[in-house]
């Protein structure tokens, strides 16, 4: 009861004690190195390459300055392919390199980029594929290589949901030509703000690091007009606490996953994403996807009804990134041709999803979703 006397949001930053970060708060002001690739930038490198199961990775100040330099590293330009059904730095970074969204409809299953829509989307101009692990389910990865490898396009995943998702036994990350995380305040895994870009060879680490630094390959050399995307020692120092908690998280977002399972899976008009085969999950979110006709009252109506009871879900993905103004002029933008993001984006809302949030408050929001139960606040009891 107490809980639901405060908001409840989607979700709340994990964080370790305070306690646990001061000793290396104490090592950073004793050595004086605040960034460009200091210790704890170099040791967060080393685990997190071994804890995710790839051979490189690249940290940055945050996930979108990941999205656009690896756009830089590939050279990619003209148009790339992608998804509608997204958060919106996914576009932008292209955006930012003056590349052209053209955004291909999703599957319905796990509301990933559709790659049998892929194909009629490639023109001449057509460098790159763009698509989003949504959720931290996997794309039909096989397939889009297939397509790319037979056009010559790149292919770059934004894999900002999927930390720490293994797939066919591998790390995700290892799929594609580049993969990049986040690892914002919202995510999984956070430093705060924070980034990654993994990549499978020496040479494109290398170049990745020089161009997250203006494009400097030494003292007096610049290579490219390079960025500042560099993930400080602050940030780098929090990741490596955090990863010493990583696995009781996701165990706890298990638990309430489970919990929300259980408790919604005989609701009418109410369905979940099933969990996809040979994919470990991260537990990042939980959607639920509401069928008006079934359920008896809109996405909305219901939002609005968790929103009176102080239980804020996020209606993650509405609207499409398609329908934002600066995007809505282009072609690729036509709803028509987006039917089933369309769709999804308004059937779609997350549930509060976080470590720390209590089985009591996750039963509460069922009950609210469950039209039919009895009033809450009569059945108390219990
Ligand atoms: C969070 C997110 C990003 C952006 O990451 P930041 O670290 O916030 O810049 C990009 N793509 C997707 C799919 C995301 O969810």
């Amino acid at each position: 009861m107490k809980e639901l006397d405060n908001p409840i949001y989607v979700t709340q930053p994990s964080l370790p004690e305070l306690d646990e970060f001061i000793p290396y708060l104490q090592q950073i002001w004793d050595n004086k190195i605040l960034t460009n690739n200091g210790p704890f930038h170099k040791q967060l490198e080393k685990e997190l390459a071994e804890f995710l199961g790839v051979p490189y990775i690249s940290l940055f100040a945050n996930g979108t300055l990941a999205l656009v330099t690896a756009l830089q590293v590939l050279q990619v330009t003209g148009e790339v392919i992608t998804t509608p059904y997204s958060f919106v730095a996914t576009t932008h970074s292209l955006w930012w390199n003056n590349i052209k969204p053209v955004f291909v409809d999703i599957e319905k299953e796990f509301c990933n980029l559709d790659p049998e829509k892929i194909e009629a989307a490639i023109t001449p101009k057509t460098t790159a594929i763009l698509p989003v692990h949504v959720y931290g389910n996997p794309c039909k990865i096989e397939r889009i290589q297939d397509i790319a490898d037979i056009y010559g396009l790149k292919v770059i995943y934004d894999a900002a949901h999927c930390f720490g998702v293994n797939h066919k036994g591998q790390g995700i990350c290892n799929f594609g030509d580049l993969s990049i995380l986040s690892f914002h305040a919202t995510k999984v895994f956070n430093t705060m703000e924070g980034g990654a870009i993994v990549c499978h060879d020496e040479a494109t680490k290398k170049r990745i690091d020089f161009l997250k630094n203006f494009g400097f390959a030494g003292e007096i050399k610049v290579m490219a007009p390079g960025i500042n995307s560099k993930m400080n020692e602050l940030q780098a120092a929090m990741g490596i606490l955090q990863l010493k908690h990583h696995k009781e998280n996701v165990e706890k977002r298990k638990t309430i996953v489970e919990q929300y399972q259980l408790k919604l899976k005989g609701i009418k008009g109410v369905s979940f994403l099933s969990q996809p085969s040979d994919t470990t999950s991260n537990y990042a979110y939980f959607p639920i996807f509401i069928n008006e006709a079934e359920y008896g009252i809109s996405r909305n109506d219901l939002y609005e009804r968790l929103k009176q009871n102080n239980i804020y879900g996020r209606r993650y993905f509405y609207p499409l990134i398609s329908e934002f103004p600066i995007y809505k002029g282009l072609e690729s933008a036509n709803p028509e041709k987006l039917r089933i993001a369309q769709q999804t984006a308004e059937q779609v809302i997350c549930l509060p999803l976080y470590p720390n949030l209590s089985l009591e408050t996750v039963c509460k929001i069922c009950q609210l979703i469950d039209l039919n139960a009895k009033s809450l606040y009569t059945n108390e009891k219990h």
